[in-house]
């Protein structure tokens, strides 16, 4: 296992379109591992491949209830709304309001590409739908509400 550099806004791959993942290969099992102990490093709620610089449809999140697997997630319900603060490894020191939706449903396949389903509200459901932006190269900046507002306290309190 092994920590992964997290790519940053401006880099062209957070743009892309990521790639469906066909079989689980000893490199997809070693990439979810670093991805899960990159995540956890960095005290991020999820992370998606393509951060890490690779374009395949594979996210890890964490919301403090143990490691979700995601490939190939497909969101295939989403209910209701929430506003709330976010942020993104690949945006560090940042945070932004964004509304999404308050429940979701994912269709997604496991580390052992076995297919489940998962429902998540809340704090969950914004996960979900942040990570699977990032697999179509989209970032949570776009859709913030207001302005991106800076998280480093000590940053806030010099100027
Ligand atoms: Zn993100």
């Amino acid at each position: 296992m092994a920590i992964r550099n997290v790519r940053e806004i401006g880099d062209p791959v957070l743009n892309k379109t990521a790639k469906e993942v066909k079989e689980i290969t000893p490199r997809v099992k070693e990439l979810i591992e670093d991805m899960l102990e990159t995540m956890y490093e960095y005290d991020g709620v999820g992370l998606a491949a393509p951060q890490v610089g690779i374009l395949k449809r594979i996210v890890v999140i964490d919301i403090g209830e143990g490691p979700i697997v995601l490939v190939n997630p497909v969101i295939t319900l989403t209910e209701g709304e929430q506003c709330g603060s976010e942020g993104c490894l690949s945006v560090p020191g940042k945070a932004g309001m964004v509304t999404r939706p308050n429940h979701v449903k994912v269709e997604a396949y496991d580390a052992n590409m076995e297919k489940f389903e998962l429902e998540g509200t809340e704090l969950l459901a914004r996960a979900i739908c942040h990570e699977c932006d990032h697999l179509d190269g989209k970032l949570y900046v776009d859709l913030v509400e207001g302005e991106l507002m800076d998280t480093d306290q000590e940053d806030f309190d010099e100027e």
